[in-house]
């Protein structure tokens, strides 16, 4: 094996670099080293990429990746060489507190891959080689046999559990489902609503491409550009609202939709990401109708093994969002593309 790999480096805010690096060494007995075979980009990497989340040193990025195991640390019980396995985005450390009480998305010790220290300084998956710490813990097997589910399994450590767990945590059978942005977390919020036996999917957007990719995966399209969300909704569903709103957003807007979509008594559930110290919300109008709101980090390990059963049975497919495939060499151009909201979803392949 060749000592050094290529990976995608972050330099400096829109300062992508592909160049070959040392090859990362299994350091812990719970690590595992993994050959990459397919990353993809995701909205959460232009954070970094942007300059928002500053980075002491240069760093690999991404956190969407999946690979053949190529040597384990001593400690490493559920994977042995050869095996192929995809890891969850977030590391947590499967000890603490929270992590005994089954919510490891609030394990202080929680690492995120590609995006520096702040975030457990984990190198990321946009390279050939990658170390996966607490592997037991964080990784799951994938079936040899089935690689042509491979671009959909990719996405079982990411944004498919984490529209799938806004999903879950909230329906019920029969539930009307509004996932408000079509972006991809919300279509795959879509997918979820659809494979969990939703009456019906309803996606708000403003742009018609996306609209039209919800259309695809099963979802009833309103266009808030053109018609108001509320009476939208109302009318779809016997003027209750929806039981479930997923707000996949994360703006005030969108959580303001949400607030006036949602059934008496029913869920919003928010995998959007909120910064703001404080914001408006109609919390009397809420209060009095019984709304439940569930938000925070997405507990992928919790959730992965469904999310991967159920896209081997074919009934969850995010692979269709997949609008480019480039070679990790482009990585430079596959970030501006991406940027430039000119892609929806990019795989990078790390052999090329
Ligand atoms: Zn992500
Ligand atoms: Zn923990």
């Amino acid at each position: 094996m060749e000592d050094t790999m290529k990976a995608a480096i972050l330099v400096g805010p829109h300062k992508l670099d592909v160049r070959e690096v040392p090859r990362p060494q299994i350091t812990e007995p719970g690590d595992v080293l993994l050959k990459v075979e397919k990353t993809a980009i995701c909205g959460t990497d232009l954070h970094p990429y942007e300059g928002r989340i500053e980075l002491e040193s240069d760093v690999i990025l991404g956190h969407e990746f999946l690979g053949t195991v190529v040597q384990t640390g001593s400690a490493v019980q559920q994977f042995e060489e050869g095996d192929r396995a995809v890891a969850s985005c977030v590391v947590h450390c499967g000890h603490c507190r929270a992590c005994r009480r089954g919510d490891p998305a609030r394990c202080a010790g929680s690492r995120i891959f590609g995006l520096g220290i702040a975030l457990g300084g984990l190198d990321g998956g946009q390279a050939e080689y990658v170390v996966v710490p607490n592997a037991d813990i964080v990784m799951r097997k994938l079936p040899d046999e089935i690689r042509s589910s491979d671009e959909d399994l990719l996405f079982a450590g990411d944004i498919m559990t984490t529209g799938y767990e806004a999903v879950r945590r909230a329906i019920r059978p029969g539930d009307a489902v509004a996932v408000v942005g079509a972006g991809p977390v919300g279509l795959c919020a879509v997918m979820a609503a659809v494979a969990l036996g939703a009456e019906k999917v309803i996606v708000v957007d403003m742009v018609p491409e996306r609209l039209a990719e919800a259309a695809g995966f099963g979802a009833i399209p309103v266009n808030a550009a053109e018609t108001d969300p509320y009476d939208a909704v109302l009318d779809l569903t016997n003027w209750v609202g929806a039981d479930v709103v997923v707000d996949a957003v994360g703006h005030e807007s969108a959580l303001a939709t949400a607030c006036k979509i949602v059934a008496a008594g029913g869920t919003i559930s928010i995998p959007g990401v909120y910064l703001e110290d404080s914001m408006e919300l109609p919390y009397g109008d809420l209060w009095l109708r019984g709304v439940k709101l569930v938000n925070g980090v997405a507990n992928i390990v919790n959730y992965m093994d469904e999310v991967i059963a159920l896209t081997e049975a074919g009934r969850l497919a995010p692979a269709r969002m997949i609008s480019h495939r480039m070679p990790l060499s482009e990585a430079a151009a596959a970030y501006e593309l991406f940027e430039q909201r000119q892609a929806t979803k990019i795989l990078l392949d790390p052999t090329q």
